[in-house]
């Protein structure tokens, strides 16, 4: 073997990398696996920090559900809208709020714990000739993953374009004292900047993540003070700690994300998963990064085909059923009704904070639930 020669590159380890380099080393223990970020660890990244129900999952499946201790599971859940619509109550599985700094460290630890090599380069250049990708012009494997996050270089290399205006969204997040309330997670969509959200996520510790968010073409031209006024105006009494501000991009999913070219594998931020109806991205990271580790190890002749199909069969009728809804929801009125349905049944609660925190399905009975919500509104 070459010093350079892998079975598998991987660029980027936040979750959806650290999940592809773990999955690859769980799947064939003598895979050669290099796992590339420009960043030591640990380093923070701009996040509300949520670890839905369907994440949590993911980091079981891949052995490494212990990245979440220390940190309590939190079942109790507030949606609220414009108009003091809201909806409370504990949701049917808990999610988990883990600061990133932990989160990411803990994951790249278990991956290099299961014979993953990390090393701290930036990926700069990447060809494709004769079966291999090579990577930086020294580093060659048979496929290669890009999980470099919203403004990926590897989707950049590749000639793809990076998510549209219309379908991304910036937002901004920090750390405040927690109040003494029992931990409650709070997303509430608000009318400034529609469609547009700020979340409250206590971790459970003493400390609560808070953040505004939305389509970065809504905030017309007003940079990071605006945020920050908007953050702190519309979440009075959770003061967070200046230093701790940080913003970011979310690249909303439209129905058919580019999974890649040739051999190369785009999954995470860097192929445009976040869901865009409630800013969801690590669930889709962790599972699209360990899909893209199974289709470059089981199937090393044709990884691109085998990723897109383990791709559609996985998360196909979500990305579908997301991109409608969350062109839906530009629409105040609608949101506001399946949020009012919400309140007064908890099935649809259940079924509201399904759609946001894992697998987004426009069924008949949420096309009822809607209608419930409508016509309360109107009485
Ligand atoms: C403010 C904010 C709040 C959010 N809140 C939530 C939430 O509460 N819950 C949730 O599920 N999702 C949330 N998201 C979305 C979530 O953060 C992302 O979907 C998730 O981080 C995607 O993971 P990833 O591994 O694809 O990318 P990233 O986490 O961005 O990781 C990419 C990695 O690639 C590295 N990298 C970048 N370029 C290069 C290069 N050229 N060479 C080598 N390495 C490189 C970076 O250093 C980084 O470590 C939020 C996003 C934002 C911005």
């Amino acid at each position: 073997m070459g010093a350079s020669s892998w079975d598998l590159i991987v660029a980027g380890a936040g979750p959806a990398g650290a999940a592809a380099a773990l999955e690859a080393r769980r799947l064939a223990p003598e895979a050669r696996v290099l796992l590339l970020d420009r960043e030591r660890f640990p380093r923070d990244k701009a996040c509300g920090d949520g670890i839905g129900p369907h994440a949590a999952g993911e980091l079981a499946e891949l052995g490494a559900g212990s990245v979440l201790d220390g940190y309590p599971p939190i079942r109790r859940l507030r949606l609220r809208a414009p108009g003091g619509i809201e909806a409370a109550g504990a949701s049917a599985m808990p999610s988990w709020v883990v600061p990133r700094k932990v989160l990411d460290a803990r994951l790249v630890e278990a991956a290099v714990g299961a014979g993953v090599v990390l090393r701290q380069e930036r990926v700069r250049r990447l060809e494709q000739r004769d079966g291999l990708v090579i990577v930086n012009g020294e580093l060659a494997a048979p496929a290669a993953i890009g999980a470099d996050g919203a403004n990926s270089t590897v989707r950049r290399l590749l000639g793809a374009p990076s998510s549209p205006e219309h379908r991304t969204a910036i937002a901004l997040r920090g750390y405040a004292p927690a109040p003494p309330e029992p931990p409650e997670q709070l997303i509430g969509w608000v009318a400034e900047g529609w469609p547009a959200y700020v979340w409250s996520f206590p971790t459970g510790t003493g400390l609560v993540n808070v953040g505004y968010g939305l389509l970065r073409s809504r905030l017309h031209g007003g940079g990071r003070a605006e945020l920050e006024r908007r953050l702190r105006t519309l979440l009075p009494g959770l003061d967070p700690d200046p230093a701790s501000l940080r913003a970011h991009h979310l690249p909303f999913s439209p129905s058919r994300p580019l999974a890649g070219r040739g051999r190369v594998l785009l999954c995470g931020d860097a192929a445009c998963m976040v869901n865009p109806l409630s800013g969801e991205g690590i669930y889709y990271a962790l599972a699209s990064g360990r899909l893209a580790a199974r289709a470059s190890l089981l199937a090393p002749g044709r990884p691109g085909p085998a990723y897109r199909a383990l791709l559609t069969v996985a998360l196909g009728r979500h990305f579908r059923h997301a991109a409608v809804l969350g062109r839906a929801i530009r629409w105040q009125p609608l949101a506001c009704a399946a949020l009012a349905a919400a309140d007064s049944s908890p099935a649809r609660f259940q079924r509201l904070v399904e759609l946001g925190l894992g697998q987004a399905r426009i069924t008949p009975a949420l096309l009822a639930s809607v209608l419930a919500g409508w016509r309360t509104r109107r009485r």
